[in-house]
């Protein structure tokens, strides 16, 4: 019986190397220490003999095949955190635009009611004494206005930090219209540095 328990325990984990999503993560294990020939390439790397390829593979099958259940509690768990992160980033994604994905300079034009304005997102550059600065924006969460703001130096120093009306500055949020609060807006982009 525990001869039987044996053989199918042993069955199950080399069925897991070969297909599912054991044997994808085990492939992948593998392409990480090959690399891409262009990857090699870029930083010099020479490329892993084939014969100490096909080694690690069959090491890393045999343990695969062993502890099978642990590699599927964690293949599993990676993959559910992933996909999680996945749909947050796709709802975010769906629900405006934000300064995170708006390069350069532009503008920003409002579905709802028609408001535009020009803004600067995000450009860096030097000042006069080699010195590395930056321009951006920031939207109040408040009155919803953009506010273009200068910084120098690394991490930059920003001399403006809050609203004239009070309100909190942020650069990490969906935005929204400063004139009907509506977060159907698009962004041109005219340049980027
Ligand atoms: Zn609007
Ligand atoms: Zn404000």
């Amino acid at each position: 019986m525990l001869t039987l328990g044996a053989c199918i325990y042993l069955l199950v984990g080399l069925c897991l190397v070969v297909v599912g999503p054991v044997a994808r993560s085990l492939s992948d294990q593998v392409s990480r220490i090959r690399g891409s020939d262009l990857a090699n390439a870029l930083t010099g790397r020479e490329k892993v003999p084939d014969g100490k390829l096909l080694a690690f593979r069959l090491t890393l099958s045999i343990v695969f095949a062993l502890l099978w259940p642990l590699i599927l509690v964690s293949v599993l768990r990676e993959k559910t955190k992933a996909d999680t992160e996945q749909r947050a980033w796709k709802l975010r994604v769906e629900s405006g635009i934000e300064f995170s994905r708006m390069g350069g300079a532009g503008a920003i034009h409002c579905s709802a009611c028609g408001f535009e304005q020009d803004l600067v997102s995000f450009t860096h550059g030097y000042t006069d004494d080699g010195e590395r600065c930056c321009d951006q924006s920031c939207q109040c969460l408040s009155c919803g206005k953009f506010i273009a703001v200068h910084g120098i130096g690394e991490p930059a120093h920003f001399t403006v930090t809050s609203c004239e009306c009070g309100g909190e500055l942020s650069r990490d949020h969906v935005l929204f219209c400063p004139k009907c609060r509506s977060r159907d807006l698009r962004y041109d982009m005219h340049f980027i540095t």
